[in-house]
């Protein structure tokens, strides 16, 4: 399983320091912003899995942070948890509907803190997590990285396994090349974008077996999607 990237951005050096020691002690990879701009770099940089964005910061508040990167395409389905001292309805109600994913008021226990990360990521980046994904038998396992259908188990390389979970976890969707690109081989590695294509092929491949190569569709001039719907 790759390492869930956590971007803190969080300008009081002792609090972004200690939530960071929680996180990497759970397993997750800490990456630190103090300011607005740092953050945006560090997003700009390699889109993180999850954001913990504290309210006051220098350079812009969370909630404009958060507005700006619902905007914009790359980070529109970026989960957010928002951080602050402030209580009131109003400022949750502000937070929320700039589009945050939940709101975590300080001080915080690191037990609440984890639990809501992975609620959040449960909720938004199924592929973060290690749920057992099936679809109309076929079953895809992410903690054994084990794929089968009935009693027969699929071979699939690492890059087939990571598409395929992928693909699971957005049934019906149409993807195009560049947001498989993102979304599967990470968006800060220059591939082109033919790969896509070669894998696609060696999961239908390694799918053929099991009588599942027709699920995974190319849908002309927009990219490719599985679906079981109208199969035999
Ligand atoms: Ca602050």
């Amino acid at each position: 399983m790759v390492r869930v990237r956590v971007l803190v951005v969080e300008d009081e050096p002792a609090i972004a320091e200690l939530i960071a020691i929680h996180l990497r002690h759970a397993g997750f990879e800490a990456v630190l912003a103090a300011s607005a701009e740092q953050a945006q770099a560090a997003l700009d940089a390699v889109l993180p899995d999850l954001v913990l964005l504290d309210w006051m910061l220098p350079g812009a508040t969370g909630v404009e942070l958060t507005r700006r990167w619902r905007q914009a395409p790359r980070s529109r389905e970026l989960p957010i948890l928002l951080l602050t001292a402030r209580a009131e309805e109003k400022d949750k109600i502000a937070g929320l509907d700039a589009g945050a994913d939940d709101y975590l008021i300080k001080p915080f226990s690191p037990g609440e803190l984890l639990a809501r990360i992975r609620a959040v990521l449960r909720r938004r980046a199924p592929m973060a997590s290690d749920t057992v994904i099936e679809m109309a038998g076929l079953r895809l396992d992410p903690s054994t990285r084990r794929v089968h259908h009935g009693t027969t188990e699929c071979r699939l390389g690492p890059t087939e396994f990571k598409l395929l979970h992928y693909l699971m976890t957005h049934p019906e969707h149409v993807h195009s090349r560049p947001q498989l690109l993102d979304r599967v081989w990470g968006d800060h590695v220059f591939i082109e974008e033919r790969t896509v294509d070669v894998h696609i092929k060696r999961l239908r491949e390694a799918l053929q077996p099991v009588d599942c190569a027709q699920w995974i569709e190319t849908v002309r001039g927009m990219g490719y999607r599985i679906t079981h719907k109208g199969a035999p």
